[in-house]
């Protein structure tokens, strides 16, 4: 009998984001595309963590394990080199300050889905993103607001995307997330229709 799947999970470190202390050697993306918890998996390591020198070896692994090429781009200093290198997608930090919310905009002229990484727990004002973005539900941080305070207002204007933001084998889930999609009524976007 196969284990049961999520259908999707765009946010997922790997050992190459290799400053977080989070992550665990045994976090490979051959691990992650060995359980398969997800019918979709995207692996979005910390782009500040591996572009200078791993891009190529990063790109290489993760389409060679049939996985998605994604990464997390920490904020507004960032997003000029990210936006030079091809990603399948982009997850980005948008922390409450007027430049990076004007570097969204360079973010979504390269054509690739951005993704609003945990905007709850960044402070990040979603009144002030552009609606072409895609809102994270973050397994590992929305329980840390009240969900429906602060995404409810936003659910007319934005398509939502629920992530693990798994750093380890054992985060490779996402129940709180899901249950805050459901209490919302929103249904998540698959990254295959955009
Ligand atoms: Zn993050
Ligand atoms: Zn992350």
């Amino acid at each position: 009998m196969q284990p049961f799947r999520l259908p999707q999970d765009l946010h997922i470190h790997t050992t190459y984001s290799q400053y977080d202390g989070s992550v665990v050697p045994e976090q490979s993306a051959e691990l992650i595309a060995r359980v398969r918890h997800a019918e979709i998996i995207g692996i979005s390591d910390h782009f500040e963590h591996f572009a200078d020198s791993l891009y190529d070896n990063y790109v290489h692994d993760l389409r060679a394990l049939g996985l998605w090429v994604g990464t997390e781009v920490d904020g507004a200093g960032s997003v000029d080199f990210a936006s030079s290198l091809h990603f399948d997608y982009y997850i980005y930090h948008c922390y409450d300050r007027d430049a990076d919310y004007r570097a969204v905009e360079k973010l979504l002229a390269t054509g690739s889905p951005v993704i609003i990484a945990h905007p709850n727990a960044l402070d990040t004002n979603l009144n002030r993103v552009p609606g072409q973005c895609l809102v994270e539900l973050n397994n590992r941080y929305v329980w840390r607001c009240d969900w429906m305070r602060f995404y409810g207002p936003h659910r007319q204007r934005f398509r939502f995307v629920i992530n693990s933001d798994a750093h380890q084998p054992l985060w490779l889930g996402q129940s709180v997330a899901r249950r805050a999609a459901a209490e919302l009524g929103v249904q998540e976007v698959s990254i295959t229709d955009l």
